[in-house]
C-alpha cells in the first residue's frame, strides 16, 4: 500500500474493519468502491475573455442510508483520490452519526486564490449546471468544504433553483443565514468535537480545566476549537500553528488576539510573547491535548512514537495514517478518530436540512443541545464497541458504521 494515497488509506481502514467483523467478501467487495461517480469539464468565461475548462468531479460512494451528503473543495491539486476516500469517510461519518444520509463529495482542480468573485460565481453556476441531474435534496446534497464557502453555497443553491423551477434551499447546506442557513454551523465542528473531548476526558480521569492543548491548523475547525477550549473548558491553548509556521506559550494564548494578528499579519507566527515552533515539534509537544485541524497524513509512523499527548482529538480528516494509529495505541494514546470527532459540521448540515424542509427554525441553543446529544451518542457507542471487540477508537468507529450501512443494504435487498 503507498502510505500516503488517501483512497487506499480509506480501504485499508476498510479492509482491517472487514476481518473484524468477518464480513462476506461479496459485500466487502461492494463497499470499497464508490457506487456512483461523475466527472465533468467545466468551460468558464475568465475575466481576461479566454475560457478556461476546468475539471470537476462528484463521488457518490454510498446511498443505502439514505441521500447523500458531503463537501465541494476547489483545490489546485485536487485529485480524483482524494474526493474518493472523502466520499468513503463522509459515508461512515453519516451513519456512526445515524444521520438518515449516505456520503458524498465533489471537488474542482482550480486555484481559488488566483480567481476574481466574479470568476468563482461563474465556476460555482457551471459546476451545479453539469451536475444538477445527478444532485437534489432526495439524492445528494453538497456543502461547504476546503475553499469554498457560505457564498459559494448560495450561488450553487441559487443555480439549481433557477434550473428546476423553484426555490430549493434543501439541496445544499452551508448556506448563509438569510437564504436558508442554520445558526450554530459555522463553529460546528469544533464545537462537536470538543463535546467528543469532554466524555474522552471523563475517559481519561483528565481535568480539562488544567489541561494544556496544542492545536495545528487555525482556519475554521482551529480558530473555533482553540475558543471554544477555553471558554467551555477553561483549558490552556498552549501552542498553535499554521501553514507558515507555528507559536509557543507556556502561560497559554489569548485564541481572539491570536486570529487578530493572523488576520492582520496573514498568520499566527510572530504573534507576541510567543516562542516560535515548527508544525513538527508542535505535533511532538507535552501536552494533554493534542488537535490536528489543517491537512490529511501529518501523523505518520515516523513521528507517531514521539506523540506525548494523552488524547489526539483528529479534527482534520485523515491526519494519522493507520500504521501511526497502531502505533499511536500502543502508546496508550486516547485517539478521537477523525470521522466521530469532526462529524459536528455534517451534524448541524443535517440540522440545516430538517429547518429548510420543515420551514422551521432553530435557536442556537437548540442547535447545540441536539448536536451535544449526537456527538455524546456517537462518542459512546464508539467506546463501547472498542471494549466489546477489542479494538482501537479508530477501529471501532468503521464497526459501528459499516454495520449499520451493511443493515441498510440487507434490508433494501442490495446484499
Ligand atoms: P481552513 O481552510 O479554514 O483552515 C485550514 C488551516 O490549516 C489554515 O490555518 C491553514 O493555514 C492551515 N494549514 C494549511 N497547510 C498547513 C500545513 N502544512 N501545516 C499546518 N497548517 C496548515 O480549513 P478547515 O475548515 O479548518 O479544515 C481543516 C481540517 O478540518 C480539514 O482536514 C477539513 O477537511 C477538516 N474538517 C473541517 C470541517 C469544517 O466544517 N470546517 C468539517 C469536517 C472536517
Amino acid at each position: 500500500m503507498v502510505e500516503l494515497n488517501p483512497f487506499e488509506i480509506a480501504q485499508s481502514q476498510l479492509d482491517a474493519c472487514a476481518k473484524i467483523l468477518k464480513l462476506d467478501p461479496n459485500v466487502h467487495a461492494m463497499l470499497r468502491v464508490p457506487m456512483r461517480e461523475l466527472h465533468v469539464s467545466l468551460p468558464v468565461r475568465m475575466d481576461d475573455g479566454t475560457t478556461h475548462i476546468f475539471q470537476g468531479f462528484r463521488v457518490q460512494y454510498n446511498d443505502a442510508r439514505g441521500p447523500t451528503k458531503g463537501g465541494i473543495r476547489f483545490h489546485p491539486d485536487e485529485t480524483i483520490d482524494t474526493v474518493r476516500a472523502l466520499a468513503a469517510w463522509m459515508t461512515w461519518k453519516c451513519a456512526l452519526l445515524d444521520l438518515p444520509l449516505g456520503g458524498a463529495k465533489g471537488g474542482v482542480i482550480c486555484n481559488p486564490k488566483g480567481m476574481s468573485q466574479g470568476e468563482l460565481e461563474r465556476l460555482s453556476r457551471a459546476y451545479i449546471n453539469e451536475m444538477w441531474q445527478f444532485i437534489g435534496p432526495g439524492k445528494d446534497i453538497p456543502a461547504p468544504d476546503v475553499y469554498t464557502n457560505p457564498q459559494t453555497m448560495a450561488w450553487m443553491m441559487d443555480e439549481y433553483s433557477k434550473i428546476v423551477g423553484k426555490n430549493q434551499f434543501g439541496v445544499i447546506t452551508g448556506k448563509p443565514l438569510s437564504v436558508g442557513g442554520s445558526l450554530g454551523r459555522g463553529d460546528a465542528t469544533a464545537r462537536g468535537g470538543l463535546y467528543t473531548v469532554r466524555e474522552a476526558a471523563k475517559e481519561c480521569g483528565m481535568d480539562l480545566k488544567k489541561a494544556t492543548i496544542a492545536i495545528q491548523g487555525y482556519g475554521n475547525a482551529g480558530y473555533n476549537a482553540a475558543c471554544l477550549a477555553k471558554s467551555l473548558f477553561g483549558s490552556k491553548i498552549v501552542a498553535v500553528s499554521d501553514s507558515k509556521g507555528g507559536i509557543f506559550s507556556r502561560e497559554g494564548l489569548d485564541p481572539e488576539a491570536v486570529r487578530e494578528h493572523k488576520a492582520k499579519t496573514d498568520s499566527v507566527i510572530n504573534f507576541p510573547n510567543t516562542k516560535p515552533i515548527s508544525n513538527k515539534e508542535l505535533l511532538e509537544l507535552k501536552v494533554d491535548i493534542l488537535i490536528p485541524a489543517a491537512l490529511e497524513n501529518v501523523i505518520t509512523k515516523k513521528n507517531a512514537p514521539n506523540v506525548k499527548a494523552k488524547i489526539l482529538a483528529e479534527l482534520a480528516n485523515g491526519p494519522t495514517t493507520p500504521k501511526a494509529d497502531d502505533i499511536l495505541c500502543k502508546k496508550g494514546v486516547h485517539v478521537i478518530p477523525d470521522f466521530l470527532c469532526n462529524a459536528g459540521g455534517v451534524t448541524v448540515s443535517y440540522f440545516e436540512m430538517v429547518q429548510n424542509f420543515s420551514m422551521d427554525y432553530w435557536d442556537e441553543k437548540e442547535v447545540h443541545e441536539r448536536l451535544d446529544k449526537k456527538m455524546t451518542s456517537a462518542y459512546h457507542s464508539v467506546l463501547d464497541t472498542s471494549r466489546k471487540y477489542n479494538v482501537n477508537m479508530g477501529q471501532a468507529a468503521y464497526v459501528v458504521a459499516v454495520r449499520r450501512v451493511v443493515g441498510a443494504m440487507k434490508l433494501r435487498g442490495w446484499i
